[in-house]
């Protein structure tokens, strides 16, 4: 098995850096970081772009993904606008160092809206997203999130809205947390076009009920109760071939230092890499 292995900041939420978090998953292997928007803009504060610039193109880390527009869909206008805002800025930023893709999130807390009603409206919506980025190389990623609450909380609901949407800067996030989150098939994944999958994030779950299950309940990789052999082999055997990127949300790993919780990252990855071979 030969994924390239990617780290999400939200790993180090709050024990690190952006600057850190390079230094570090440079250092220890990984060939991407998905980048937090939230850290991006405080590494600005005494960071230039040249300098972002200059660490990616004398490292072998590249970037991937940027994390990530929040709860695109069923906002006010202003809100939406700011949104479309953020999304050239990115662009700007990508059009620098080479960042490929920009992750989406669904809305929590919708209130009493259809199926029907949801999928109309994220279907626009990303489109309209999209159309922000017609000369540009950045594209979206819708990743479903698996709480009761969220809009689009399964793996088949997101793959409706992207295969309907046919759109060459749309795919998808497949999280292993957000699939066993409302108890997604794991074989659905079959059934979708591997290169419609943008990224695939990597996480274990403690053994809580589907539904029951949050963020903070996320463990390292081989540590919990989901069955990530199953859905990195059946993620192959559609012809996906990578990157995947280890993200978790854990109080305890960010009490460590930075570059423990990185350390760790990397050698719960390559472990579960080899188990699947
Ligand atoms: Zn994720």
């Amino acid at each position: 098995m030969n994924m390239k292995l990617g780290f999400n900041e939200a790993t180090t939420l709050e024990n690190s850096t952006l600057a850190q978090d390079l230094v570090y998953c440079e250092k220890h292997g990984f060939d991407y970081i998905e980048i937090r928007i939230d850290k991006l803009k405080e590494y600005l504060i005494d960071h230039t772009l040249d300098d972002l610039q200059s660490f990616f193109e004398h490292s072998n880390i590249k970037p991937l993904a940027f994390n990530a527009l929040e709860f695109f869909n069923f906002r006010n206008k202003t809100t939406f606008e700011n949104m479309k805002e953020e999304l050239r800025w990115l662009n700007h930023i990508s059009n620098a160092i080479g960042c490929p893709y920009v992750v989406a999130v669904p809305s929590l807390d919708i209130g009493d809206k259809s199926s029907r009603e949801i999928f109309e409206e994220s279907v626009q919506k990303l489109k309209e997203l999209a159309s922000c980025l017609e000369d540009s190389e950045l594209k979206l990623a819708l990743e479903f999130i698996g709480y009761p609450n969220a809009s689009i909380n399964t793996l088949e609901q997101a793959w409706n809205v992207i295969q309907a949407l046919n759109h060459n800067k749309i795919g998808l996030v497949v999280d292993c947390f957000h699939l066993y989150g409302m108890n997604s098939r794991i074989s659905g994944l079959k059934e979708i076009d591997p290169e419609k999958i943008f990224l695939l994030h990597i996480n274990d779950s403690e053994d809580i009920i589907p539904g029951m299950v949050r963020d903070h309940n996320r463990v390292w990789p081989g540590d919990g109760v989901i069955d990530l052999k199953l859905i990195i082999q059946t993620i192959e055997s559609i012809g996906y071939k990578g990157p995947a990127t280890i993200e978790l949300f854990r109080r305890e790993y960010w009490e460590l230092e930075a570059e423990e919780t990185i350390k760790q990252s990397m050698e719960r990855m390559r472990k579960l890499f080899q188990i699947c071979i």
